[in-house]
Protein backbone atom coordinates (compact mmCIF):
# COMPACT_ATOMS: atom_id res chain seq x y z
CA UNK A 1 0.00 0.00 0.00
CA UNK A 2 1.46 3.29 -0.87
CA UNK A 3 0.39 5.25 1.92
CA UNK A 4 -0.59 3.96 5.82
CA UNK A 5 -3.91 4.24 7.33
CA UNK A 6 -1.92 7.14 9.43
CA UNK A 7 -1.23 9.18 6.26
CA UNK A 8 -4.40 8.85 4.70
CA UNK A 9 -6.06 10.42 8.03
CA UNK A 10 -3.52 13.22 7.62
CA UNK A 11 -4.52 14.11 4.42
CA UNK A 12 -8.13 13.90 4.92
CA UNK A 13 -7.52 16.22 7.93
CA UNK A 14 -5.85 18.40 6.05
CA UNK A 15 -8.19 18.58 3.28
CA UNK A 16 -11.03 18.60 5.14
CA UNK A 17 -10.27 22.39 7.26
CA UNK A 18 -9.56 24.24 4.26
CA UNK A 19 -8.36 27.76 5.85
CA UNK A 20 -9.08 31.73 3.95
CA UNK A 21 -5.88 33.17 2.93
CA UNK A 22 -5.06 36.28 1.19
CA UNK A 23 -2.17 34.79 -0.83
CA UNK A 24 -2.11 34.13 -4.20
CA UNK A 25 -3.69 30.65 -4.73
CA UNK A 26 -3.95 28.00 -8.14
CA UNK A 27 -6.99 26.47 -8.31
CA UNK A 28 -5.69 24.02 -10.41
CA UNK A 29 -3.25 23.05 -7.61
CA UNK A 30 -5.72 23.14 -4.73
CA UNK A 31 -7.21 19.98 -5.68
CA UNK A 32 -3.99 18.33 -6.11
CA UNK A 33 -3.11 19.63 -2.83
CA UNK A 34 -2.10 16.71 0.01
CA UNK A 35 -3.21 14.04 -2.21
CA UNK A 36 -1.28 11.25 -3.25
CA UNK A 37 -0.73 10.15 -6.92
CA UNK A 38 0.57 6.59 -7.05
CA UNK A 39 3.64 5.54 -9.34
CA UNK A 40 5.15 2.48 -9.93
CA UNK A 41 4.15 -0.24 -7.27
CA UNK A 42 4.11 0.49 -3.76
CA UNK A 43 5.59 4.45 -4.64
CA UNK A 44 3.82 8.16 -5.02
CA UNK A 45 3.83 11.93 -5.00
CA UNK A 46 2.38 14.48 -3.60
CA UNK A 47 2.39 17.84 -3.36
CA UNK A 48 2.92 19.21 0.55
CA UNK A 49 2.75 23.10 -0.21
CA UNK A 50 3.36 25.21 -3.35
CA UNK A 51 3.83 28.92 -3.51
CA UNK A 52 2.94 31.36 -6.89
CA UNK A 53 0.67 30.84 -10.07
CA UNK A 54 1.29 31.87 -13.28
CA UNK A 55 0.42 35.91 -12.29
CA UNK A 56 3.42 35.07 -10.26
CA UNK A 57 5.42 35.16 -12.95
CA UNK A 58 4.25 37.51 -14.59
CA UNK A 59 4.15 39.70 -11.73
CA UNK A 60 8.30 39.03 -11.36
CA UNK A 61 8.88 39.74 -15.38
CA UNK A 62 7.04 43.12 -14.95
CA UNK A 63 7.83 43.96 -11.68
CA UNK A 64 4.86 44.95 -10.88
CA UNK A 65 2.16 45.17 -8.28
CA UNK A 66 -0.77 42.96 -8.56
CA UNK A 67 -1.99 41.53 -12.40
CA UNK A 68 -2.72 44.90 -13.39
CA UNK A 69 -4.91 45.43 -16.40
CA UNK A 70 -3.43 43.30 -18.78
CA UNK A 71 -5.63 40.80 -20.48
CA UNK A 72 -4.83 37.06 -19.98
CA UNK A 73 -3.96 36.51 -23.33
CA UNK A 74 -0.96 38.88 -23.19
CA UNK A 75 0.46 37.08 -19.66
CA UNK A 76 0.34 34.22 -21.32
CA UNK A 77 2.56 35.21 -24.39
CA UNK A 78 4.61 37.29 -22.53
CA UNK A 79 5.03 33.70 -20.49
CA UNK A 80 6.22 31.91 -23.49
CA UNK A 81 8.49 34.73 -24.28
CA UNK A 82 10.28 34.26 -21.05
CA UNK A 83 10.54 30.76 -21.43
CA UNK A 84 11.73 31.06 -25.58
CA UNK A 85 14.28 33.39 -24.76
CA UNK A 86 15.77 31.12 -21.42
CA UNK A 87 14.74 34.24 -19.53
CA UNK A 88 14.26 32.24 -16.25
CA UNK A 89 14.42 33.99 -13.06
CA UNK A 90 10.71 34.97 -13.08
CA UNK A 91 9.48 31.33 -13.10
CA UNK A 92 11.92 30.90 -9.92
CA UNK A 93 8.89 32.96 -8.17
CA UNK A 94 6.93 29.74 -8.08
CA UNK A 95 8.48 26.83 -5.64
CA UNK A 96 6.84 23.49 -5.02
CA UNK A 97 7.10 21.45 -2.11
CA UNK A 98 6.45 17.33 -2.89
CA UNK A 99 6.36 14.54 -0.20
CA UNK A 100 7.45 11.69 -2.27
CA UNK A 101 8.03 7.62 -1.93
CA UNK A 102 10.78 5.94 -4.39
CA UNK A 103 12.75 2.79 -4.21
CA UNK A 104 16.15 4.04 -3.15
CA UNK A 105 17.82 3.09 -6.88
CA UNK A 106 15.23 5.89 -8.45
CA UNK A 107 16.26 8.07 -5.46
CA UNK A 108 20.08 7.82 -6.66
CA UNK A 109 19.05 9.98 -9.83
CA UNK A 110 16.93 12.09 -8.41
CA UNK A 111 19.37 13.27 -6.00
CA UNK A 112 21.72 14.19 -8.36
CA UNK A 113 19.31 17.59 -9.16
CA UNK A 114 21.09 19.65 -6.44
CA UNK A 115 18.83 22.60 -7.22
CA UNK A 116 16.51 21.22 -4.36
CA UNK A 117 15.87 20.91 -0.66
CA UNK A 118 15.33 17.35 0.47
CA UNK A 119 14.69 15.82 3.42
CA UNK A 120 14.79 12.08 3.50
CA UNK A 121 13.38 9.11 5.95
CA UNK A 122 16.31 8.34 8.27
CA UNK A 123 17.14 4.24 8.00
CA UNK A 124 19.32 5.39 11.08
CA UNK A 125 16.51 6.32 13.54
CA UNK A 126 14.25 4.51 11.99
CA UNK A 127 13.57 0.74 10.99
CA UNK A 128 12.58 0.21 6.91
CA UNK A 129 9.70 -0.52 5.73
CA UNK A 130 9.43 -4.27 3.69
CA UNK A 131 8.27 -2.35 0.68
CA UNK A 132 10.33 -3.67 -2.97
CA UNK A 133 10.00 -2.22 -6.17
CA UNK A 134 9.38 -5.58 -8.61
CA UNK A 135 8.88 -4.52 -11.69
CA UNK A 136 5.85 -4.97 -13.76
CA UNK A 137 6.49 -7.79 -16.76
CA UNK A 138 6.10 -5.48 -19.24
CA UNK A 139 9.44 -4.11 -17.52
CA UNK A 140 11.76 -6.23 -17.11
CA UNK A 141 13.56 -5.90 -20.34
CA UNK A 142 16.75 -6.99 -22.01
CA UNK A 143 20.01 -4.60 -22.41
CA UNK A 144 19.30 -2.27 -25.42
CA UNK A 145 22.12 -3.19 -28.49
CA UNK A 146 21.84 0.32 -29.67
CA UNK A 147 22.14 2.18 -26.43
CA UNK A 148 24.37 1.10 -23.91
CA UNK A 149 22.71 2.76 -21.27
CA UNK A 150 19.11 1.52 -21.89
CA UNK A 151 16.88 -1.34 -22.23
CA UNK A 152 15.58 -3.25 -25.21
CA UNK A 153 13.28 -6.54 -25.83
CA UNK A 154 10.70 -7.44 -23.09
CA UNK A 155 11.79 -10.46 -21.51
CA UNK A 156 9.48 -13.64 -21.78
CA UNK A 157 8.28 -16.76 -20.94
CA UNK A 158 10.63 -18.52 -18.23
CA UNK A 159 13.30 -15.96 -18.14
CA UNK A 160 11.02 -13.62 -16.92
CA UNK A 161 9.11 -15.99 -14.26
CA UNK A 162 12.92 -16.56 -13.37
CA UNK A 163 14.16 -12.98 -13.14
CA UNK A 164 11.01 -11.98 -10.96
CA UNK A 165 11.48 -15.01 -8.68
CA UNK A 166 15.01 -13.99 -8.03
CA UNK A 167 13.85 -9.85 -7.65
CA UNK A 168 11.41 -10.97 -4.94
CA UNK A 169 13.34 -14.28 -3.51
CA UNK A 170 16.63 -11.60 -2.85
CA UNK A 171 14.44 -8.75 -1.76
CA UNK A 172 12.62 -10.69 0.82
CA UNK A 173 15.81 -12.96 2.18
CA UNK A 174 17.96 -9.30 2.56
CA UNK A 175 14.80 -8.13 4.82
CA UNK A 176 13.88 -11.25 6.76
CA UNK A 177 18.36 -10.90 7.78
CA UNK A 178 17.65 -7.15 8.19
CA UNK A 179 14.78 -7.98 11.33
CA UNK A 180 17.31 -10.91 12.66
CA UNK A 181 20.03 -8.39 12.79
CA UNK A 182 18.30 -5.73 14.37
CA UNK A 183 16.05 -7.98 16.72
CA UNK A 184 17.47 -8.01 20.35
CA UNK A 185 15.73 -11.10 21.52
CA UNK A 186 18.55 -12.83 23.27
CA UNK A 187 21.22 -10.67 21.93
CA UNK A 188 21.93 -7.39 21.73
CA UNK A 189 20.93 -6.26 18.26
CA UNK A 190 22.51 -4.45 15.63
CA UNK A 191 21.97 -0.65 15.30
CA UNK A 192 19.75 0.69 12.75
CA UNK A 193 22.67 2.36 10.64
CA UNK A 194 24.65 -1.33 9.92
CA UNK A 195 21.69 -3.29 9.31
CA UNK A 196 20.40 -1.16 6.35
CA UNK A 197 23.28 -1.80 4.40
CA UNK A 198 22.23 -5.51 3.77
CA UNK A 199 18.79 -4.28 2.25
CA UNK A 200 18.73 -3.70 -1.86
CA UNK A 201 18.23 -0.85 -3.74
CA UNK A 202 15.21 -1.40 -4.63
CA UNK A 203 13.51 -0.96 -1.31
CA UNK A 204 11.09 1.94 -0.81
CA UNK A 205 12.14 5.19 0.70
CA UNK A 206 10.72 8.88 1.07
CA UNK A 207 11.92 12.23 1.18
CA UNK A 208 10.40 15.37 1.10
CA UNK A 209 11.46 17.52 -1.89
CA UNK A 210 11.00 21.17 -2.43
CA UNK A 211 12.38 23.29 -5.55
CA UNK A 212 11.23 26.16 -7.67
CA UNK A 213 9.62 25.82 -10.69
CA UNK A 214 12.79 26.72 -13.28
CA UNK A 215 14.55 24.50 -12.10
CA UNK A 216 11.59 21.86 -11.83
CA UNK A 217 11.49 22.28 -15.29
CA UNK A 218 14.75 20.97 -15.99
CA UNK A 219 14.49 18.29 -13.88
CA UNK A 220 11.22 17.54 -15.79
CA UNK A 221 12.55 18.05 -19.38
CA UNK A 222 15.78 15.46 -18.58
CA UNK A 223 13.61 12.90 -16.17
CA UNK A 224 10.26 13.05 -18.28
CA UNK A 225 12.27 12.47 -21.62
CA UNK A 226 11.90 9.06 -23.48
CA UNK A 227 15.84 8.69 -22.78
CA UNK A 228 14.81 8.93 -19.07
CA UNK A 229 14.78 5.35 -17.10
CA UNK A 230 11.58 4.18 -16.81
CA UNK A 231 11.11 4.05 -13.12
CA UNK A 232 12.05 8.16 -13.09
CA UNK A 233 10.38 8.54 -16.27
CA UNK A 234 6.70 7.91 -14.31
CA UNK A 235 7.62 10.20 -11.44
CA UNK A 236 8.65 12.93 -13.53
CA UNK A 237 5.49 12.50 -15.75
CA UNK A 238 3.06 12.36 -12.41
CA UNK A 239 4.44 15.75 -11.34
CA UNK A 240 4.54 17.28 -14.74
CA UNK A 241 -0.09 16.54 -14.70
CA UNK A 242 -0.08 18.57 -11.62
CA UNK A 243 2.31 21.02 -12.50
CA UNK A 244 -0.04 21.54 -15.78
CA UNK A 245 -2.55 21.94 -13.63
CA UNK A 246 -0.48 24.77 -11.37
CA UNK A 247 0.48 27.03 -13.98
CA UNK A 248 -1.16 26.12 -16.76
CA UNK A 249 0.38 29.10 -19.32
CA UNK A 250 4.26 28.21 -17.83
CA UNK A 251 3.36 24.48 -18.29
CA UNK A 252 2.41 25.07 -21.94
CA UNK A 253 4.60 26.95 -22.68
CA UNK A 254 7.44 24.40 -21.20
CA UNK A 255 5.76 21.95 -23.09
CA UNK A 256 6.27 23.64 -26.34
CA UNK A 257 9.84 24.75 -26.33
CA UNK A 258 11.14 21.96 -24.20
CA UNK A 259 9.39 19.13 -23.69
CA UNK A 260 8.48 18.86 -27.55
CA UNK A 261 10.86 21.28 -28.72
CA UNK A 262 14.38 20.63 -30.00
CA UNK A 263 18.09 22.57 -29.44
CA UNK A 264 19.81 22.08 -33.08
CA UNK A 265 23.75 22.66 -33.27
CA UNK A 266 25.36 24.75 -35.87
CA UNK A 267 25.91 21.62 -37.97
CA UNK A 268 22.49 20.71 -38.06
CA UNK A 269 20.88 24.06 -38.54
CA UNK A 270 23.27 23.72 -41.97
CA UNK A 271 21.76 20.90 -42.76
CA UNK A 272 18.40 21.81 -42.43
CA UNK A 273 18.94 25.07 -44.72
CA UNK A 274 20.77 22.85 -47.43
CA UNK A 275 17.67 20.40 -47.45
CA UNK A 276 15.50 23.21 -48.05
CA UNK A 277 17.01 24.29 -50.90
CA UNK A 278 16.69 21.21 -52.07
CA UNK A 279 19.86 19.22 -51.78
CA UNK A 280 20.01 15.70 -50.26
CA UNK A 281 22.06 15.55 -47.79
CA UNK A 282 23.44 12.54 -46.25
CA UNK A 283 25.36 11.50 -43.21
CA UNK A 284 28.80 11.98 -44.56
CA UNK A 285 27.80 15.28 -45.99
CA UNK A 286 26.34 16.22 -43.24
CA UNK A 287 29.53 16.43 -41.08
CA UNK A 288 27.64 15.00 -38.27
CA UNK A 289 29.20 11.72 -36.21
CA UNK A 290 27.03 8.38 -37.31
CA UNK A 291 24.87 9.20 -33.51
CA UNK A 292 25.00 12.64 -34.30
CA UNK A 293 23.31 11.99 -37.86
CA UNK A 294 20.63 9.18 -36.21
CA UNK A 295 19.50 11.65 -32.99
CA UNK A 296 19.65 14.61 -36.36
CA UNK A 297 16.92 12.01 -38.10
CA UNK A 298 15.24 10.84 -35.11
CA UNK A 299 14.22 14.85 -34.14
CA UNK A 300 13.22 15.24 -37.55
CA UNK A 301 10.56 12.42 -37.80
CA UNK A 302 12.50 10.81 -40.89
CA UNK A 303 12.05 7.22 -41.78
CA UNK A 304 15.23 4.95 -40.41
C1 LIG B 1 19.62 10.34 -19.32
C2 LIG B 1 20.58 10.69 -18.21
C3 LIG B 1 21.70 9.90 -17.99
C4 LIG B 1 22.61 10.23 -16.97
N1 LIG B 1 23.70 9.41 -16.75
C5 LIG B 1 24.56 9.69 -15.73
C6 LIG B 1 25.69 8.85 -15.46
O1 LIG B 1 25.92 7.87 -16.14
N2 LIG B 1 26.51 9.17 -14.41
C7 LIG B 1 26.29 10.29 -13.63
O2 LIG B 1 27.06 10.54 -12.71
N3 LIG B 1 25.23 11.10 -13.87
C8 LIG B 1 24.36 10.83 -14.88
N4 LIG B 1 23.27 11.64 -15.09
C9 LIG B 1 23.06 12.78 -14.20
C10 LIG B 1 23.41 14.11 -14.89
O3 LIG B 1 24.77 14.17 -15.25
C11 LIG B 1 23.09 15.28 -13.96
O4 LIG B 1 23.86 15.16 -12.79
C12 LIG B 1 21.62 15.30 -13.55
O5 LIG B 1 20.81 15.16 -14.69
C13 LIG B 1 21.29 16.61 -12.85
O6 LIG B 1 21.36 17.65 -13.79
P1 LIG B 1 21.90 19.10 -13.40
O7 LIG B 1 23.26 19.01 -12.80
O8 LIG B 1 21.76 19.93 -14.63
O9 LIG B 1 20.78 19.53 -12.34
P2 LIG B 1 20.96 20.39 -11.01
O10 LIG B 1 21.92 19.75 -10.08
O11 LIG B 1 19.56 20.63 -10.49
O12 LIG B 1 21.55 21.74 -11.48
C14 LIG B 1 20.81 22.61 -12.33
C15 LIG B 1 21.80 23.52 -13.00
O13 LIG B 1 22.43 24.32 -12.00
C16 LIG B 1 23.82 24.48 -12.32
N5 LIG B 1 24.62 23.89 -11.24
C17 LIG B 1 24.18 23.21 -10.15
N6 LIG B 1 25.19 22.87 -9.35
C18 LIG B 1 26.31 23.31 -9.96
C19 LIG B 1 27.70 23.24 -9.65
N7 LIG B 1 28.15 22.68 -8.54
N8 LIG B 1 28.57 23.79 -10.52
C20 LIG B 1 28.16 24.38 -11.65
N9 LIG B 1 26.87 24.48 -12.01
C21 LIG B 1 25.96 23.95 -11.17
C22 LIG B 1 24.04 23.81 -13.66
O14 LIG B 1 23.84 24.76 -14.68
C23 LIG B 1 22.93 22.79 -13.72
O15 LIG B 1 22.57 22.41 -15.05
C24 LIG B 1 22.37 11.34 -16.13
C25 LIG B 1 21.24 12.14 -16.35
C26 LIG B 1 20.34 11.82 -17.37
C27 LIG B 1 19.12 12.67 -17.56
Amino acid sequence: MPLSPDQIAEIEAARATPRQTLRAVSEGMEAHLYKAHEVLDHGFIRVVDYMGDDAAIVQAARVSYGAGTRAARDDAGLIRYLMRHWHSTPFEMCEIKLHVKLPIFVARQWIRHRTANVNEYSARYSIMDREFYIPAPEHLAAQSRVNNQGRGEVLEGGEAARVLEVLKADAARSYDHYEEMLSQEGQKGLARELARMNLPANIYTQWYWKTDLHNLFHFLRLRADAHAQYEIRVYAEAIARVVADWVPAAYGAFEDYRLGGATVSARGLDCLRRMIRGETVTQESSGMSKGEWREFQEMLGAPE
